[in-house]
């Protein structure tokens, strides 16, 4: 049995693993991988084996450096089943078909440019229409119902806590009358976080292979959010301003919403209009209502008593265009959580346009930005910030609440490894993780005793014996 890596190995995005059993190749996650352009481009749309010979698939959430790429591997010749959960089944419904629009308005933009200096156009790396045919190949199942993806092979879900749906994957391969169990971390979300159940614990694996997002980073305790998020609330509201939070469409707009919830219920915060103003987070938020099973017992409770934790008071979910439009004239108080979290597009961007310069209003940033976004120009409060080619004088406050991650951190990590029985796991293999922070959670687990510890390079082979 083999294991070769060729995504998400010294690297955060594009999380891509092949799994060989007896001549049978099981694919873990293929996702969509994201940096400079053309490198991406390049690598998007040529895989490094044959799709066609992929026998199946085993996806471990929703996000798209995990699943985004799936649609060009159905399109290139791979007919087999892709194994995860409902929930993870149900967003991908949604995300996949917009990363779909989004490859297609990249073409476009790209071909634009193109034409300018006479080079020929580029198709897409795969369309919304492909995503959509790709579905067809989705068989989903429950947390804790083992499922066979390949003769000797079986995969259980277990619940990792970091999105609705999300998995850690156990493999129990069968050879030669042993049983062999591999353990996927997948990405692996914290303890206490809203909505979702605590990260499953999980006692024996002879192999893990760990993520490490935050390998070398602690966060803020999520426990004294709430409070934060109230007097950043109650203090906008006091100087008559607005509150503009950007957030992604799946996860955190379902957070927030559902931190307002509960302090709008515990009289924490005045009963503000509250609109999420976002097409996608409108689909992702039903999808979240569909699936109670990933909820956590807070949750639960919330829903019992509610009969709906993503809805309350006077919250409003926008949908078209006009009404969105309408959003801008509105003067009193409010919040508007819209998308993309990073600001690098959507309907965010009229939102700040509009808000940015009035020093009574309040940027939330509740997510990571990346380097070179204009969420990250906030965040270092650049004076001057360009919008849609103008200038605008940042004068509203610009507060970040840093709990929010859905990946665990140093600590975290180390803690839901130590749970494993030592003397049955053999080796930990870090992946999904920029090297040095993958280097740091390394270091703490061979601090702890762990002897059997790699950093996988792209393009690496592991060979395991049953
Ligand atoms: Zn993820
Ligand atoms: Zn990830």
């Amino acid at each position: 049995m083999e294991i070769q890596f060729y995504g998400g190995a010294r690297d955060v995005t594009g999380t891509m693993h092949v799994l060989t059993v007896r001549g049978k190749k099981i694919l873990l996650d293929c996702g969509l991988y994201q940096g400079r352009r053309e490198e991406a481009r390049n690598r998007n749309r040529n895989f490094p084996f044959d799709p066609a010979g992929i026998d199946a698939m085993v996806l471990s959430h929703a996000h798209i450096d995990h699943s985004g790429n799936i649609p060009q591997l159905a399109k290139l010749g791979f007919t087999g089943n892709i194994f995860c959960t409902h929930a993870t089944r149900d967003l991908c419904g949604i995300m996949l078909q917009d990363s779909g629009h989004i490859q297609e308005m990249d073409a476009e933009f790209l071909n634009k440019k193109r034409a300018r200096t006479g080079q020929p156009p580029v198709t897409p790396i795969y369309t919304a229409r492909d995503a959509m045919r790709a579905m067809n190949q989705f068989v989903s199942s429950g947390y804790l119902r083992p499922v066979p993806v390949a003769d000797g092979v079986t995969a259980t879900f277990y619940d990792a806590g970091h999105i609705l749906g999300s998995a850690i994957t156990a493999l129990d391969i069968e050879e030669n009358g042993k049983t062999l169990r591999l353990v996927f971390s997948g990405d692996l979300g914290r303890p206490n976080m809203p909505i979702l159940s605590d990260p499953a614990v999980l006692d024996h694996a002879d192999i893990v292979f760990t993520e490490s997002t935050y390998g070398g980073r602690l966060h803020d305790d999520y426990v004294t959010v709430n409070d934060k998020l109230a007097k950043i609330v109650n203090d906008t509201f006091a100087r008559g301003g607005k509150i503009i939070v950007p957030a992604f469409s799946v996860g955190r707009t379902q957070e927030i919403v559902y931190a307002l919830h509960q302090l709008t219920l515990e009289g924490q915060i005045p009963e503000l209009p509250i609109f999420v103003d976002s097409p996608l987070s409108v689909n992702a938020t039903q999808i979240f209502r569909m699936h109670p099973e990933c909820y956590d017992e807070e949750t639960r409770e919330l829903l019992l008593q509610t009969r709906d934790v993503f809805g309350f008071g006077k919250l409003r979910y926008i949908e078209n265009v006009e009404e969105s439009k309408k959003l801008v004239r509105l003067k009193k108080p409010c919040i508007i959580i819209s998308a993309s979290g990073m600001c690098e597009a959507g309907r965010i961007l009229h939102h700040l346009r509009n808000n940015i310069e009035d020093e009574r209003n309040t940027i939330l940033v509740v997510g990571f930005m990346a380097e070179n976004t204009l969420g990250r120009r906030l965040v270092e409060g650049i004076p001057e910030i360009r919008i849609f080619g103008e200038e605008y004088r940042l004068a509203a406050q610009v507060v970040k609440l840093n709990a929010f991650s859905a990946h665990a951190d140093h600590d975290e990590l180390l803690s839901w490894i130590s749970n494993f029985d030592a003397e049955r796991l053999r080796n930990i293999y870090i992946l999904h993780g920029e090297f040095a922070q993958s280097e740091a959670l390394a270091n703490g687990l061979s601090s702890v005793g762990y002897s059997q510890v790699a950093i996988p390079e792209r393009g690496e082979f592991v060979e395991v014996q049953v």
